[in-house]
Formats: C-alpha cells, sequence, structure tokens
C-alpha cells in the first residue's frame, strides 16, 4: 500500500490542511535526522519525500495520498539552526496544534539520528503527543553508522527514556536507510494504523505491534 503514495498537498497553514477525516500517520523529526530517506525507504521510492542538501528548507506539512482517505504526512523538520527563532516558534505552534487536535492522525513516526536522540525538541514534541495516548514508534535512523554494540546502548536508553516521557506505550527500534534494517518492521507499524486496502480500517492492536520491532 505505501509504495502507492502520490503527493498531493503541502499546507503552510493550519487553515491550509486537507479535511480532517481520514486515517493518517505522520512522520517528524528533527532537521537532518534522516525523516526523507526514511520515507522514501517505506514507499520503496527514490525521490518521493524530497532528501534535502539544505536542512529546514521544507517547512510546510505535506501530504502523500495512499488511496482510500489513507495518507502519509511528512512534517517539517525542527530544530535547524539557521532558521529564526520567530519561524521556529510559528512551527511549533503549528506542529503542536496538528498533533494535539487531529482526529485522522492515527499514530506518529518519530525519526532520530541514533547519535543524537531525545534532544530538547524532539522532547518538547513528545510532550505534545503524549497526551493524545495514540501509538507513537520512533526510528533510531542511521543504524549503520554505529557498531551493532553501540547501537544496541542507544536503543536501550532510548526505550528508558521513553518511558518516562511517553507513558501511553511508546516502541523504538533501529532503522537505517541504507542497510533497510528495521524498514519491514516500521511498514508493519504504519500500515497496521492506517488498515488493509479492502477492509475497514483495523484496529489498532498494542500486543501485536510490541512484538514487531526489535
Ligand atoms: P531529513 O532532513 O530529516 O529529511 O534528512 P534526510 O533524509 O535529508 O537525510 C539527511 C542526511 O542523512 C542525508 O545526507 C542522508 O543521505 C543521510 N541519511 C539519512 N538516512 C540515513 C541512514 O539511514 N544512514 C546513513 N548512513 N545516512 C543517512
Amino acid at each position: 500500500m505505501l509504495e502507492k503514495a502520490q503527493f498531493e498537498i503541502g499546507a503552510a497553514d493550519l487553515s491550509q490542511l486537507p479535511p480532517d477525516r481520514g486515517r493518517e500517520v505522520a512522520f517528524a523529526g528533527r532537521s537532518n535526522a534522516g525523516k526523507s530517506s526514511a520515507i522514501n525507504a517505506l514507499t520503496n521510492r527514490r525521490r518521493l519525500a524530497f532528501v534535502s542538501k539544505t536542512p529546514g528548507r521544507t517547512q510546510q506539512i505535506n501530504f502523500y495520498a495512499l488511496g482510500a482517505g489513507r495518507y502519509l504526512v511528512d512534517l517539517p523538520g525542527y530544530g535547524y539552526a539557521r532558521v529564526s527563532g520567530q519561524l521556529q516558534q510559528r512551527w511549533e505552534r503549528v506542529l503542536s496544534a496538528y498533533l494535539q487536535r487531529r482526529a485522522s492522525l492515527q499514530g506518529l513516526v518519530l525519526i532520530m539520528d541514533i547519535r543524537h536522540p531525545l534532544t530538547p525538541l524532539d522532547r518538547s514534541l513528545l510532550d505534545w503527543f503524549a497526551p493524545t495516548g495514540k501509538p507513537l514508534l520512533v526510528l533510531l535512523t542511521k543504524a549503520d553508522k554505529l557498531s551493532r554494540q553501540e547501537a544496541a546502548r542507544q536503543l536501550h536508553t532510548v526505550r528508558a527514556g521513553l518511558e518516562r516521557s511517553y507513558p501511553g506505550g511508546a516502541h523504538a527500534i533501529l532503522f537505517s536507510a541504507v542497510s533497510r534494517q528495521g524498514v519491514e518492521a516500521a511498514k508493519g507499524f504504519v500500515a497496521g494504523l492506517l488498515g488493509g486496502e479492502n477492509e475497514a480500517p483495523a484496529e489498532y492492536n498494542p500486543s501485536r505491534q510490541r512484538k514487531a520491532p526489535g
């Protein structure tokens, strides 16, 4: 299903969001964490999401249609140093409102560079999203840049951090757009939240999801 993704609309503001009546899974992360590469890996595309040479450039909420009212949503990367404080504040307002109020939003995939996980802005985002109690998957990406032992240690640290900051239950897995580690598990998470194409959208099943990552 994810391979069918087609860019549909970019919203520069909350007022430009499409009607809130489908099923969507959003992708968030610090600029340059590897979000575009992760989206491209999950959709088997080379350039669906723009892998930027200039981090912080895409300041839009991009909707990719999958058909049957289902969407992948690429949220603007945050925390890029050269973005002005004013712009950053504006995007914090937009992101927090979207994460807290969007009924169509079934769950969130949060991308973190495994070498720089749980930054202060990642924690703000977790604080905004935690009250919704919706499923969250953290992709610790660029795992190919660490040894297996170092990657396992980071995974352990992040899981412990998430237990504190996301009491609703979050999952974290190792991921790499290069080696494709974690791609199938992440696809399973997203597809599970969106439901199958020819059936009524499936309910999220936490016990099933808990086994998938790892
Ligand atoms: P975004 O700003 O979060 O969308 O990040 P991008 O997807 O544009 O990636 C930022 C940089 O990290 C690019 O140079 C990518 O090639 C690189 N990158 C992304 N994912 C991976 C990965 O899994 N492994 C490695 N080694 N590099 C990655």
